[in-house]
């Protein structure tokens, strides 16, 4: 029996799971893939495009049926009790924000991986949706600040006079914020950067921006890579730093989180009207919280003619290549996962154990 593979059609996204491309790519022995109808029409691939070994089907056949069932969100609540029971569900369930994932799954009799629990680790990179999604949410922040400012981003020598590159303060240098800081330094702009892990400075710097260190951070080199909640003390003589940059800032991108908390404020409401007016900060960690006091998460609001924009899904508006990266993800994931076209789950395998979240 060939290994069915469905992808169900998102029901609040443009993305979807798995590309036409990235089918065709696979080396997955004799694999079917079977695609809820209109799964890709809002990234740009319609059912025409999924071609042998793909087929378009209807979505209570993916769930009643296949074998694995890939999604970019999880089913709905009323869906997790008709899904087949020998099946995998790959999907992004965000357990360390959400405590009632673990109690919504325990009764189901199938598997299930969450991609936002793969590894931070060199082996498992190619299987990273958090860091591909991240990436283009980093880019897109820089585009979208860069079309809301009143002013360049470059410098401008010109007959009409000569304008200054644009100052951008980015908060948080992780993945997102290292792709912020490159596209900002591909536009033009003069870019300073905060982290509070040690291993960000060098790779602020190796992008040409510079680095504020704020002495006196935690760092725990077994959080995964990800940083750990800091003293109120340290962040009390961060926002500090932050409001004397962010009065000579253009723009500001945020994108500093903490896993599994709320994201640390940074901004406070009082730094607003500091900063010059057309200034634009755009908050990527609005959905814990927000960097800036102001955010409001899914908004844009002017302030003191300050435009805050709080959007942490900036990637869903790239659906086309945000689904190939997507699918890319999670087809190296299947190759890792399978054998012989046959599920081969090795639970002893450190990128199973970090991201199967039902066995
Ligand atoms: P994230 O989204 O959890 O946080 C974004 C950034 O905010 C992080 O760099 C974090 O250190 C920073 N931050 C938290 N509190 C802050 C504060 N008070 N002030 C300033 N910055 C603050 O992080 P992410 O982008 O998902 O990356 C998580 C980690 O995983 C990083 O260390 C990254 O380098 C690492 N990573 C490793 C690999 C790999 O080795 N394959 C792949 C991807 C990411």
């Amino acid at each position: 029996m060939p290994l069915i593979i469905g992808i169900l059609k998102e029901r609040e996204d443009k993305r979807v799971a798995i590309t036409p491309d990235n089918i065709k790519r696979s080396k997955l022995k004799d694999a079917e893939w079977w695609i809820e109808s209109g799964a890709g029409a809002e990234s740009g691939f319609n059912n025409g495009m999924y071609v042998a070994p793909a087929k378009i089907v209807s979505r209570s056949e993916i769930l009643q049926q296949a074998n694995i069932i890939a999604s970019i969100f999880p089913p709905a609540d009323d869906e997790l009790g008709s899904i087949n029971k020998d099946a995998l569900l790959i999907s992004q369930f965000r357990p360390y924000q959400d405590e009632s994932v673990q109690k919504k799954l325990a009764d189901q009799p199938y598997k299930v991986i969450s991609m936002d629990m793969i590894p931070r680790t060199t082996l498992a990179q190619a299987m990273d949706v958090l860091s591909s999604m991240a990436s283009i949410s980093g880019y897109r922040a820089v585009i979208l600040a860069a079309q809301q400012l009143p002013r360049h981003f470059p410098m401008m020598i010109t007959s009409a006079g000569s304008i200054r590159p644009a100052k951008v303060l980015v908060i948080g240098a992780g993945v997102a914020g290292l792709q912020a800081i490159a596209t900002s330094r591909k536009l033009g702009a003069i870019v300073e950067a905060f982290d509070v892990r040690a291993a960000a400075k060098e790779e602020v710097q190796s992008l040409g921006a510079k680095f504020v260190e704020v002495e006196g951070a935690k760092d725990d080199k077994g959080a995964g890579g990800y940083a750990v909640q800091q003293s109120e003390e340290y962040l009390a003589r961060q926002r500090a730093e932050v409001q004397a940059r962010a009065m000579k800032s253009d723009v500001i991108i945020c994108t500093a989180q903490v896993r599994g908390r709320k994201a640390p404020i940074l901004i406070e409401a009082d730094t607003i009207p500091q900063m010059r007016h057309g200034s634009v900060i755009i908050d990527l960690a609005a959905s814990t919280g927000g960097n800036c006091a102001l955010t409001e998460n899914g908004k844009t609001i002017v302030r003191n003619g300050i435009t805050i924009i709080g959007d942490s899904s900036l990637e869903t508006g790239m659906p086309e290549d945000a689904s190939q990266m997507y699918g890319n993800n999670v087809l190296n994931l299947l190759t890792h996962i399978t054998k012989d076209g046959e599920l081969n789950l090795r639970m002893e395998d450190e990128i199973v154990k970090g991201c199967l979240i039902k066995s």
